[in-house]
């Protein structure tokens, strides 16, 4: 039983994730695992029994996926707090043995106080938690108490998340489409469809805000077969136009592929539309493939037998490793527009991400290429495959169609 946040005592809760814990669990049998995490709670409750008091008194509670609680009964102030998870954060930087394995684990701490973040445990732990989370998104190993702003922000979320649910039926979805260039053959050889939102009661959203929440609300499963359906519907009509033959390139988000039935999903949705699957590309991203590496291989490789193109988006921002990368069947890498947008003064990744797709026998495509002065370097390193502002942003569907209409000289 927790103890009542509204008794006398000041009350608070620390939420504790090991960074990265997900990686290294699925990578142990069932056995492992288990006394992985027995020995992480034992040494989380043996640094608590050598903390000062009162903070010796809190209790350790382990939750469900990896994440462990220390309620703290009487703890004074914020200072008392931020000294703890310090010290459980230094705590852990000693490897922990299990089955003669050593591990070695960084920690996220999220902590919420009482009575300021909430008067019950219930909402003690859910405050911890956005803490937490965000403290992860933020690479982790560190600790962070709670505050208003993140709550106003957590609000404002629940807010967007509530409108996104009605995004589909509002008809507030719509897709734009980039072109990608392959300048060997001086034409538009692809293009990238990107999701815009236009709510009527938040006016534009970028994807880079909405799509993590419609990820963390489970509503990009949705979302994202309708984006598969409207964009292979759009490139059949293109295709039946007789216009020039491109790539339709969609992104795929880590939810998308984790979902039992993802490729039954593609599968039908190509039947329905009557789009060649070869014509088809999913993009996902480093970080989305490493999750589950095995459950990607095999994803992958039946998205493979189905015709379908598969692309690594964002290259060199996750971590990969390379021997995985072997493994996974791919046909394109994208260089990510970080390494593109200062390629003129360093050009170490890129060119390296270059060298390594063409020694993989990948194909290779520049993302976020801005300039004439990067289409050149880009060129001299042997990346003929480009996409950005410089070749067209963005765009409806009717202007794209144009600019396919159009025969002219991408790069005089
Ligand atoms: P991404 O897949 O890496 O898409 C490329 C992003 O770079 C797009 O941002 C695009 O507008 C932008 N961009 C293209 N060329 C340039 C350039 O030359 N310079 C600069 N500065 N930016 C350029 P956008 O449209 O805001 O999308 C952001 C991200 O949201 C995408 O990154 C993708 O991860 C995600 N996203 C977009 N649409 C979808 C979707 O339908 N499903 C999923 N799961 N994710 C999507
Ligand atoms: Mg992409
Ligand atoms: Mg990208």
């Amino acid at each position: 039983m927790l103890p009542d946040a509204s008794s006398r005592n000041p009350l608070a809760m620390l939420l504790i994730k090991p960074d990265r814990i997900k990686l290294v669990l699925e990578s142990q049998g069932y056995t492992a695992s288990d006394q992985l995490l027995a020995a992480m709670g034992s040494r989380l409750q043996k640094l608590i029994r050598q903390a000062h008091s009162p903070l010796a008194e809190a209790q350790v509670f382990r939750f469900e996926g990896a994440a462990f609680g220390v309620l703290v009964p009487n703890a004074r102030d914020h200072e008392v707090l931020a000294d703890l998870g310090h010290h459980l954060k230094l705590g852990m930087q000693q490897p922990l043995k299990v089955l003669d394995r050593e591990h070695l684990f960084t920690l996220s701490i999220g902590s919420a106080m009482a009575p300021e973040h909430g008067r019950d445990t219930e909402t003690l732990f859910k405050n911890a938690e956005v803490v937490v989370n965000r403290v992860r998104t933020e690479g982790g190993n560190a600790f962070r108490l709670f505050n208003a702003e993140m709550g106003e922000k957590r609000e404002q979320a629940i807010l967007l998340e509530r409108a996104l649910g009605q995004a589909i039926e509002r008809k507030e979805l719509a897709l734009h489409y980039q072109p990608q260039v392959d300048l060997r053959q001086n034409r538009i050889a692809g293009v990238e469809v990107l999701l815009r939102w236009n709510s009527a009661e938040h006016g534009m959203i970028p994807p880079g805000r909405f799509i993590p929440l419609a990820e963390e609300a489970g509503l990009i499963v949705s979302i994202g077969q309708w984006v598969l359906h409207h964009a292979c519907l759009q490139a059949k009509q293109w295709e039946d136009a007789n216009l020039s033959p491109i790539t339709l390139a969609v992104n795929i988000s880590a939810r998308q592929m984790q979902h039992p039935d993802f490729v039954a999903m593609v599968d039908q949705v190509l039947r329905e539309t009557g789009l060649n699957p070869a014509r088809l590309e999913l993009e996902i991203t480093e970080s989305v493939a490493m999750q589950d590496v095995e459950h990607t291989i095999s994803t992958l490789n039946s998205l493979r037998r189905l015709g379908v193109n598969i692309a690594i988006d964002d290259f060199g921002t996750g971590f990969s490793s390379l021997s995985y990368l072997q493994r996974f069947p791919l046909d394109k890498i994208k260089v990510d527009q970080s390494f593109v947008r200062n390629i003129t003064q360093d050009a170490t990744i890129a060119l390296s991400v270059i060298l390594l797709a063409r020694s993989l026998q990948l194909r290779v495509i520049a993302e976020g290429v801005e300039t004439l002065e990067q289409v050149d370097a880009l060129r001299s390193y042997g990346c003929e495959e480009m996409q950005g502002f410089f070749f067209g942003r963005p765009m409806p569907a009717g202007e794209f169609e144009h600019r396919l209409q159009q025969v002219k000289q991408l790069v005089a």
